[in-house]
């Protein structure tokens, strides 16, 4: 009964380097009783082993890096998103989640217990086994829990994670080659949201190089949890804004981009 109350106090079985990485998140106010429990509940089951550093703190999730260590295989490392549960944090999103068939069936009003939070982080897991499936490069979906979602990592094997598309640097290139890099960089991406269209019937909805990682020369998709089918009332709408977002991106970065009106069409025609 002690042990386990060590345990739930921190994310670890008391190592006192880590109570404090916990300390600190918990004072960030993502770790409410709730959520630690079921960060517990993840490391007495074996899906994650320990949970070490955060790796973003942002104003709706914090993503924490973990380490899994299965007995019959080599250790992994994992990515868990904790969607914060303060519904402020979630005020501008209902947008999203209007006019997807796939969350009004139930609704998530405070009656049936499902919080909008729980919404959230379930529509990334969806999303993101529609698109971990199709073959566009993400991070695959694990566990689900309520507001924690545990994903492949993305990153070296040392635990860093992949650098933002906002944050490459290609410092060992040419000005020529740098270009060209770019330039192969933007028809990846246009081609992944083409297929993301139509193979996973989503439109992005918030794509950006925020939201797009760079790692072994591939960019790699993230946070879906707003994605949209593209029978949404607004995905076209929303397409438009990820098409602007992509195309100033790669502008700034000297690519010659194609207009707007053609990535649209390139994206959505047959
Ligand atoms: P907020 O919008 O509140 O800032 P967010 O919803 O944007 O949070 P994400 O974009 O999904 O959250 O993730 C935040 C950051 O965490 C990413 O920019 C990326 O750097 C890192 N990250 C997310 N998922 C992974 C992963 N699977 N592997 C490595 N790093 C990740
Ligand atoms: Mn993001």
């Amino acid at each position: 009964k002690h042990a386990s109350k060590i345990k739930l106090e921190g994310f670890n079985v008391g190592e006192s380097r880590k109570r404090d990485k916990s300390d600190r998140a918990t004072r960030e106010q993502v770790l409410d009783p709730r959520t630690r429990m079921i960060l517990y509940q993840l490391l007495n089951r074996d899906i994650i082993s320990e949970i070490n550093g955060v790796i973003s703190t942002g104003k709706e999730a914090n993503v924490y890096h973990a380490v899994v260590l299965p007995d019959d295989a080599l250790p992994a490392h994992r990515a868990v998103k904790v969607y914060k549960t303060a519904i402020l944090a979630f005020k501008d999103r209902s947008r999203y989640v209007n006019g997807d068939y796939r969350f009004n069936k139930g609704g998530y009003n405070k009656g049936n217990g499902r919080s909008i939070v729980q919404v959230w982080a379930e529509k990334e897991f969806r999303n993101l086994k529609r698109i971990h499936s199709i073959g566009i490069p993400c991070p695959e979906p694990l566990y689900l829990r309520q507001n924690v979602l545990v994903m492949g990592f993305v990153g070296d094997k040392k635990g860093h994670a992949a650098p933002r598309l906002r944050d490459v640097t290609f410092s060992a290139l040419g000005p020529e080659e740098e270009e060209q890099k770019y330039k192969d960089l933007y028809v990846q991406l246009l081609t992944y949201m083409r297929i993301m269209y139509h193979s996973c019937r989503l439109v992005h909805g918030d794509l950006s190089e925020y939201n797009v990682l760079y790692h072994e020369d591939k960019l790699i998709m993230i946070d879906v949890s707003q994605s949209v089918e593209h029978d949404h009332p607004r995905s076209l709408e929303f397409l438009r804004v990820d098409i602007k977002n992509v195309s100033d991106f790669f502008r700034s970065h000297n690519v010659e981009v194609l207009s707007e009106r053609n990535i649209f069409k390139f994206i959505t025609g047959e």
